[in-house]
């Protein structure tokens, strides 16, 4: 079933009652002590076995099988998340096409919005929607940045959402010229941004970079006056604390009430570095299991995060074993 005739079939019938439920939603302004996010969409719906391949990624579930998109949710919310992401990360013209981004892009926003706040709505316990921010024009690619072209399409992707969504989390943000972009889009809402970076897998020796090579300090500076929280994210778990704790010095007292977190991806360390992300389905590490994973969090925890999730490879059970070892 395609996006499309799903507006037509049966889908929309749920879809409907999860905006009427939205509009009695009063949002929940008392911040948990620690909140634990979801898990990568885009690599579970690969294992779930749902319409997946590049140059589309998760997209493509969105247009082909929308109800599973839906079932990922879901099966976050059963290990424990206490927010869900929008499965939008691939729904930028990267992975659908210029062409075909300007034709459904609103549409695959607005559907992937709605099947998550549905997932949230139904859920047992309180569980708030993010809107995904993600990178346009590729991720971990920050020369690739185009600051003229991005404005009207984080616009385009801001308001498809914005009617369904608790907050924004700009994710696998490569530089603070990404970083800017995203902080200008969101603030168009009234809703909070948390904005996530990507580390440099291999930093210097000085200390964390951003892929960009730009400085944590740096990167938490040029976003500390307009965000709710300030994580990482799609990176080795390994470079993950020691971010957490410049990124907690750095902030400057005014600062202090914003919140800090992770969630790193499961990608094997050895690849071949001249992949794009649209092009190749990256293998996964063996050693990160559940348990492993859960102790990592405990780590981050350690080290200032109040919030903690996991990123593409980090599946339902991972999240289970975090929420049980940190809840
Ligand atoms: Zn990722």
């Amino acid at each position: 079933m395609g996006y499309e005739s799903a507006r037509n079939g049966g889908p929309i019938r749920i879809i409907e009652s999860a905006m009427t439920r939205h509009l009695s939603i009063v949002p929940d302004l008392d911040e948990p002590a620690l909140t634990v996010l979801d898990g990568g969409m885009g690599k579970l719906l690969h294992r779930m076995g749902a319409p997946f391949r590049q140059p589309e990624w998760s997209a493509l579930t969105l247009m082909e099988a929308p109800d599973q998109v839906l079932d990922a949710h879901r099966a976050f919310v059963r290990a424990g998340a206490q927010v869900l992401t929008t499965s939008t990360y691939a729904v930028v013209p990267y992975h659908l096409g210029v062409d075909r981004f300007w034709e459904h892009g609103t549409q695959l926003a607005d559907l992937a919005a709605q099947l998550a706040r549905q997932a949230a709505d139904e859920a047992p316990h309180p569980v708030r929607v993010v809107g995904s921010l993600p990178p346009l024009f590729g991720s971990y690619e920050p020369d690739r940045f185009q600051p003229q072209a991005a404005p009207a399409i984080y616009q385009l992707l801001v308001d498809a959402q914005r009617n369904y969504v608790d907050g924004w989390l700009g994710e696998t943000v490569s530089s603070i010229a990404e970083a800017q972009a995203v902080v200008a889009a969101a603030g168009e809402t009234e809703l909070d941004l948390w904005l996530s970076y990507c580390l440099h897998n291999d930093p210097p020796e000085s200390g964390p970079t951003i892929v960009s090579g730009e400085t944590v300090a740096a990167a938490a500076a040029a976003v500390a006056d307009d965000v709710a929280a300030i994580l990482f994210n799609c990176c080795r778990v390994e470079v993950v604390a020691a971010a957490l704790l410049e990124l907690r010095q750095g902030l400057k007292a005014e600062h202090d009430h914003i919140r800090i977190g992770a969630y790193a991806n499961a990608f094997e360390d050895e690849h071949d570095e001249s992949y794009a992300a649209n092009e190749v389905i990256l293998r996964h590490r063996a050693d990160l299991t559940p348990a492993n994973y859960a102790e990592v969090g405990r780590s981050w925890v350690e080290a200032g995060a109040t919030i903690v999730g996991g990123c593409c490879g980090i599946h339902p059970e991972h999240i289970e074993a975090l929420a049980d070892a940190l809840g």
